[in-house]
């Protein structure tokens, strides 16, 4: 019986279950080197599009992210109950536009697939969207509104979090770095950090997100997760005239998506490289990027540049998370959700907590078992 836990990582993955084991009681010790919800559920946009986003070999993670979206009201009340802090959270649905000819057949393809598979939708022609948003280009030739997907505010919802953990009385280790789970006969004894602490643990949980590869745990290769950097552009919604810009859904095209937060910030997503953790922006992927915002929102030249977020997104083989135990008892996989990581915390911490508390999760978790990969 897992009494004492010790967590790699603060972000969305590494709190959320953080929240879930302390209330359930047991200890709970929550180790991040940049200090809990700093890195990439921060840089996130926070947009719960499991339909809108999936590709045509992803049905399972469509079934897994559906259900773990129909989750998100739950978390948000409850968070909400316990800290009395709001987290926006809203479902109008996800507009899939066209703006070419090219994205127009695209997007006409994408839609017959999601027919096929029962995803509700409206199709819409441009001045049908543009009575809906009227904000967004005379360059937009049809699309289509996507019942069901949402968005939340993510750094509301981390910095929930953190308050509650504080108050659950879950010892928080900024600037602490886990860099090896110890096992002594096949089961987990201990964790040690890169300042050369040694804590003794019942469990350890890797939830370290593109880091999570530098977690080694005894007697097992290297966890199969590598960093795929994203850059965001968020822009103030107004003008230096004070002419603001609204959408009330979240945009999607087959090269940037739109997301307006409670706040009014105007948030341009993501752009999608392979440079490690390269923390420098380069200006020929946000130029790209800039572009296919403009098509969108050409009034996006005069509204102020806010931020450039960077993340990095945990990415597995099989763009697939690692939910479960390793074959090492009592060391487990909360990682690897690439570009879906807010949209599936609620069905993937929960799963998780589940086995570490010995309940049995619901059978959509268990093909991302960790031991997919881990051949010792
Ligand atoms: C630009 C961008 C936009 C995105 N937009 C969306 C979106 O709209 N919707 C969506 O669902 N997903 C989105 N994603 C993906 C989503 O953000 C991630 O899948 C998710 O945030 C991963 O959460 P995490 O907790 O695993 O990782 P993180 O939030 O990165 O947390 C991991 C933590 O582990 C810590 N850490 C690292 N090494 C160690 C160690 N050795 N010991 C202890 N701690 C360690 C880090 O400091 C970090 O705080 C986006 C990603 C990017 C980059």
């Amino acid at each position: 019986m897992t009494q004492r836990i010790h967590i790699a990582g603060g972000g969305i993955m590494g709190m959320g279950a953080a929240w879930r084991l302390a209330s359930a009681g047991l200890e709970v010790v929550v180790h991040d080197p940049a200090g809990p919800g700093q890195e990439t559920s921060r840089a996130s946009a926070g947009m719960l599009a499991p339909r809108a986003e999936v590709r045509h070999d992803e049905e399972d993670l469509l079934v897994f992210g559906a259900r773990s979206q129909a989750m998100w009201p739950d978390w948000v009340a409850r968070l909400r109950e316990e800290t009395g802090i709001d987290c926006d959270l809203r479902s109008p649905g996800t507009l899939v536009l066209a703006a070419d000819e090219d994205e127009r057949r695209g997007i006409e393809h994408h839609l017959r697939w999601l027919e096929r598979i029962d995803v509700p939708f409206d199709a819409l022609d441009g001045d049908d969207i543009r009575r809906l948003e009227p904000d967004l280009s005379h360059h937009v030739l049809s699309g289509a509104l996507i019942h069901g997907d949402g968005q939340v505010d993510n750094r509301a919802f981390l910095h929930a979090l953190h308050v509650r953990l504080q108050s659950l009385g879950v010892t928080l280790l900024s600037a602490s770095r886990i860099t090896r789970v110890v096992a002594d006969g096949g089961r987990v004894t201990a964790v040690e950090t890169a300042d050369g602490e040694r804590h003794d643990t019942d469990a350890a949980l890797i939830a370290a997100g593109a880091w999570s590869r530098q977690v080694r745990i005894d007697g097992l290769p290297p966890l199969p997760v590598r960093p795929v950097r994203g850059q965001l552009l968020a822009f103030g919604a107004a003008d230096r005239h004070g002419q603001r810009t609204t959408l009330r859904h979240a945009i999607h095209t087959p090269n940037v998506y739109l997301a307006q937060k409670g706040d009014g910030t105007i948030l341009a997503g993501a752009t999608m490289e392979e440079r490690g953790f390269e923390r420098e922006t380069n200006t020929g992927a946000l130029y790209l990027h800039l572009r296919e915002t403009r098509r969108l929102i050409p009034q996006v030249d005069e509204l102020p540049l806010e931020e450039i977020r960077i993340g990095f997104r945990p990415t597995t083989r099989d763009n697939r998370p690692l939910l479960g135990e390793t074959p090492v008892r009592g060391a487990w996989c909360l990682t690897g959700h690439f570009r879906n990581g807010i949209q599936q915390a609620p069905a993937s911490v929960d799963a998780v907590v589940d086995l570490i508390l010995g309940r049995t999760p619901p059978a959509d978790t268990l093909p991302f078992c960790p031991s997919r990969f881990l051949n010792r």
